[in-house]
C-alpha cells in the first residue's frame, strides 16, 4: 500500500508492514550468504579431497574454482546487504551489530518483532 505523499525518500508505513519488509530483507541477505558459504564449503571438502569426484586428476581445478566462485556470492551478498538491508523509514542501513536490534538506529521505527 504505497501512498503517494510527493516525497519519495519517506513513506508512511504501517509498523508490521516496516517488520515486515526488514525481515524480507534479512531473509534475502542471510540466504545470499549462505548460498555462498555452501560453495565456500563444498570447494574446500574438493580441495581436501573429500568427495569421490577429488581422486579424479582431471578435476584438480574444482575445489579452488568453486570456492572461488563461493567468495564471489559471498561479496556480492555483502554488497546487497549494503544496498538493501536499510530502515524503511528513512533509509539508514541497519547493521547486524547495532546496540538495540528491535529499532533503527536514526529514526527510532521498530524494526524487529519483540520475542
Ligand atoms: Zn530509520
Amino acid at each position: 500500500m504505497l501512498r503517494h505523499t510527493g516525497n519519495f525518500g519517506r513513506r508512511d508505513l504501517a509498523p508490521d508492514e516496516i517488520i515486515r519488509v526488514v525481515k524480507e530483507r534479512f531473509r534475502t541477505c542471510n540466504f545470499l550468504f549462505s548460498l555462498g558459504g555452501i560453495w565456500i564449503a563444498v570447494g574446500a571438502l574438493l580441495l581436501y579431497g573429500l568427495t569421490p569426484i577429488a581422486k579424479y586428476e582431471e578435476f584438480g581445478w574444482a575445489g579452488p574454482c568453486v570456492m572461488l566462485i563461493g567468495f564471489a556470492i559471498f561479496t556480492g551478498a555483502f554488497a546487497m546487504t549494503l544496498a538493501i538491508y536499510r530502515c524503511p523509514v528513512c533509509d539508514k542501513y541497519l547493521s547486524r551489530f547495532r546496540a538495540d536490534r528491535l529499532r533503527c538506529p536514526k529514526c527510532g521505527a521498530q524494526v524487529k518483532e519483540a520475542v
